[in-house]
């Protein structure tokens, strides 16, 4: 939006200096000999007087050619005056007289009366007209053919100082473009900045930005939208924290249940047995469900605090695999760990074991029989990296953006046959993103996965602890 309104104000400034220098040039080229038009045509109205009075070029009064030699001298030309059978009868140069000249300007003369020119080359104008006098019955021609570098400097010079002008305006247009498109979309970018962060999970905090009028009131009505979204969350957190509280408990009865029935060591009919395992199957899914909604929302409502300690990160990768151990070996997987050097770093490790353990048990999960999971971990100086990359069924790009989601699971047959809940990845990225951390995936159908985690060695300043 920034670049169209520079754009806009630019284009128009910039079009409005170029027609009004265009105005300004053909102004001044249009009236550019207009003065000594002027001073020739009152010269020749007198002239044609001095021919009533003197009968030149017939009489012997000397005056008027005086008068035309001065005129010739004033306008560093040459001065002609020709009979009406185009005979030099007055050259101011004194070559040309008795002879016969037939210029086209002097034919346009007899056609229109008056006739200027100029050649811009040779730097002169030519003057000439037909001059009829009562005394005497046939007309004469005047021919004046003057400089005009002057007139013609002076008419450049203003050119390029009208051109120089524009640009300058321009360059003002240019400035005042840029400033104008900045001033304006300043307050929309700090409003975008604020809903960014927000919209990262900040939902209590509120737009601040009130430039103008316009700007407080596009403010106040995103703040009421926001109030509205934060209040809804809320009901939505304690809801599902609600029912989960209120589920945990009859779970966990039935499943006390069912292991006593299925322990009891009574003889029970086999279809009973298979029922009550199925039954003891589906409750510790549930149960799975539930305690991980509940850490959801322990971490939504921020009461789940994260508890920094100096963990031996190599340490706590081996746990993880050893955890996944089992797995992995039920589904003919092999897990390879390649660590490049010792870390140490301020995290709350059972969370980071619970995180981690999630993407590497996906990396099971979903990979194919006797396929492979490889895990790296290395560190620079601020952060560690952890890699967890697989040679499962890879993720559609398009679902990739959502594998974070609550609930979401890409093949729901798949996920619910290897017993996914679609909260696992949900609430790793919680995990690390409390930890001030980042996790990003990359993936192609059929080739495989990788998941990396990037994670502070110390404990973040702005984080304050909190989950
Ligand atoms: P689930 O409990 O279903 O595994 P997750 O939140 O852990 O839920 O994962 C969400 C979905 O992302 C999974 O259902 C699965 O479809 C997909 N997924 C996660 N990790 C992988 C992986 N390594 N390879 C292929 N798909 C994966």
């Amino acid at each position: 939006m920034s670049f169209t309104l520079f754009l806009g104000i630019a284009f128009c400034g910039m079009v409005s200096c170029a027609v009004l220098s265009y105005i300004l040039i053909s102004y001044n080229s249009r009236h550019l000999f207009d003065a000594s038009k002027t001073r020739i045509a009152d010269f020749v109205s007198g002239f044609s007087y001095d021919i009533e009075r003197t009968g030149f070029p017939y009489g012997t009064d000397e005056s008027v050619s005086e008068e035309l030699y001065l005129l010739a001298e004033n306008y560093h030309g040459r001065v002609l005056v020709l009979d009406n059978t185009l005979r030099v009868v007055f050259d101011s140069f004194r070559t040309k007289n008795d002879k016969t000249v037939v210029a086209p300007e002097l034919l346009d003369a007899a056609a229109n009366k008056t006739h200027f020119s100029y050649d811009e080359d040779n730097k002169t104008a030519t003057y000439a007209c037909l001059i009829s006098s009562k005394t005497s019955k046939d007309p004469v021609y005047f021919y004046l053919r003057y400089d005009v570098t002057n007139e013609l400097n002076r008419y450049h010079t203003s050119r390029r100082f009208i051109t120089m002008i524009s640009l300058c305006l321009c360059i003002i247009i240019f400035t005042v473009a840029i400033a104008l498109s900045v001033a304006f979309t300043r307050p929309l970018r700090r409003i975008n900045n604020e809903l960014t962060v927000i919209g990262n999970g900040k939902f209590d905090e509120r737009v601040q930005v009130r430039s103008n009028r316009q700007v407080a009131d596009i403010t106040d009505s995103v703040n009421r939208i926001l109030e509205r979204t934060h209040e809804m969350e809320e009901n939505r957190q304690n809801f599902v924290s609600d029912v989960s509280h209120e589920l945990k408990t009859p779970m966990t009865s039935m499943k006390i249940l069912s292991d006593a029935l299925l322990m009891s060591g009574e003889e029970l009919p086999d279809t009973v047995r298979e029922f009550l395992t199925d039954i003891n199957s589906e409750i510790d899914r549930e149960n799975n469900i539930i305690s991980d909604l509940l850490a959801l929302a322990r971490m939504d409502r921020k009461t789940d605090t994260i508890h920094y300690e100096r963990a031996h990160i190599n340490d706590t990768l081996d746990i993880i695999l050893n955890r996944v151990a089992p797995l992995a070996e039920s589904k003919s997987i092999e897990v390879v760990c390649e660590s490049y050097r010792d870390i140490y770093a301020d995290v709350d490790e059972p969370k980071i074991i619970t995180a981690i353990t999630n993407i590497v048990e996906n990396a099971i999960k979903y990979n194919r029989p006797n396929g492979s999971v490889y895990v790296t971990l290395n560190a620079n100086m601020t952060y560690f990296f952890v890699t967890v990359r697989d040679t499962g069924f890879g993720i559609a790009e398009s679902e990739i953006g959502h594998i974070f989601d609550r609930f979401y699971r890409v093949d729901k047959d798949r996920s619910r046959e290897t017993g996914g809940t679609g909260l696992g990845l949900a609430i790793t990225k919680e995990i690390i993103n409390a930890h001030g951390g980042m996790i990003k995936v990359y993936s192609k159908i059929n080739e495989g996965t990788t998941f990396s985690v990037r994670l502070p060695l110390a404990k973040p300043v702005k984080s304050g602890g909190k989950a």
